[in-house]
């Protein structure tokens, strides 16, 4: 299968040798190889490689505006290639890697597409670098502003648009693009899972149903800093307790709501060993099955921490194109169907309206967002068979 020999060629690009993992961030020289190899695989098909006003790469076999005008927009496969600070190596490249291996299958068999099929690959899908996810797809669909997407900041100081530049994109035209959307007939995105469903269930490939709602709050303790040693303990305004009520309110909250929720960043002013806190700065991640439940672990972390939690995102509940979900699932012998607690670009363009599914592939591992995220290699060649029949099937 071509997925190997391809899945070989990208395996070391942006990999750190101290943590195994990958630091493929988005317009950094690791992006630009990933983004030059994509470009070769496109053009070694012969398909018409097209760089949208974000810089998401699509690579399309046959006319993508004759079939618009003949009312048939394409069938759009793919993923993206970028990593979170060490990523494992399938969150994104699994998809596109699959959906390069799909065309082949497909034209190994002789298939002609009644609709043409694109193989994408989406710009900065986790946000690793400037901080939103989905900006490739946000800023397209118009949910992320061009200006605000343009000066957002690494840590290094560098705005998007200099990391642009100097990558070579036109930094000028970056924005909403409704000639590249309107290409898009329906979307499928297959990747890695992001949890224990598949093993649990002793399947390989899931269909998804539904994103979860999700959201992030800040918490602003106030207290007074003081001298760890010499301050009675009735003296103290150490908003550290608060934090720890807070902390362990969300999760015995989550656990009462049947949600998921985690404080993962915290800032400590000043900071030091032997000083009381000043000020704790929190963030809290919450995720459940309905917005009801999500909005209940939040109140519950305000209360026991007696301060109002600031909402900084919010994103509702996306559910996939049921109809296109359930045909996909029979097609695939009745694959199960799984709702995901992560945010895709499938998501981001199910809101903007598109026709959109996902696939999952197990990972016995359970675990992402680091080295340990794995599928075995017979299971990568069954997303690339689940990923050919809905392709053949959507594009017959
Ligand atoms: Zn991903």
């Amino acid at each position: 299968m071509t997925f190997d020999r391809m899945w070989s060629a990208i395996e070391p690009i942006g990999r750190e040798a101290s943590t195994g993992g990958y630091r493929r961030y988005a317009w950094s020289g690791a992006d630009a190889t990933l983004r030059e190899w994509f470009a070769a695989e496109a053009a070694a098909r012969g398909l018409d490689l097209v760089t949208d006003r974000m810089g998401n790469q699509w690579a399309w076999w046959g006319d993508p505006d004759a079939a618009v005008a003949a009312g048939r927009p394409g069938v759009v496969i793919g993923s993206h290639l970028d990593s979170v600070p060490d990523g494992g190596a399938f969150d994104g490249p699994l998809g596109v890697v699959s959906a390069l291996a799909v065309v082949d299958a497909l034209k190994a068999r002789g298939f002609e597409p009644s609709r043409p099929v694109a193989v994408a690959n989406f710009v900065d899908e986790e946000g690793a670098r400037f901080g939103i996810a989905c900006a490739g797809s946000r800023v397209i669909t118009g949910k992320l502003d061009a200006d605000r997407a343009r000066a957002l900041r690494d840590v290094d100081g560098v705005t998007m648009a200099e990391a642009m530049a100097a990558a070579g994109h036109d930094v000028e035209h970056v924005g909403p693009d409704h000639e590249t959307l309107r290409r898009v007939g329906t979307f499928v995105e297959l990747h890695i899972e992001q949890g224990r469903g598949l093993i649990d269930l002793g399947r390989p490939v899931a269909v998804g149903s539904v994103i979860r709602p999700h959201g992030r709050w800040r918490l602003d303790l106030a207290g007074e800093a003081n001298h760890a040693g010499t301050t009675l303990l009735e003296d103290r305004h150490d908003p550290m307790l608060d934090l720890a009520a807070a902390v362990l309110a969300a999760r015995s909250a989550a656990a009462a709501h049947g949600c998921v929720a985690t404080m993962g960043k915290v800032r400590v002013e000043p900071n030091g060993v032997n000083a009381i806190p000043s000020r704790i700065t929190a963030w809290l991640d919450a995720r459940g099955p309905g917005e009801r439940e999500v909005r209940a672990v939040v109140e519950s972390v305000g209360q026991q921490s007696g301060c109002l939690a600031l909402e900084e995102s919010w994103t509702p509940e996306t559910v996939f194109d049921p109809q296109l979900a359930k045909r996909l699932s029979a097609l695939l012998d009745d694959a199960p169907m799984l709702a995901t607690g992560a945010g895709h670009d499938a998501g981001v363009l199910a809101t903007a309206g598109l026709s959109t599914a996902m696939l999952f592939v197990r990972n016995p591992t359970g675990i992402s967002h680091s080295p340990a995220e794995f599928a075995e290699r017979a299971d990568c060649h069954r997303g690339v068979e689940a990923l050919t029949a809905v392709t053949g099937e959507l594009a017959r």
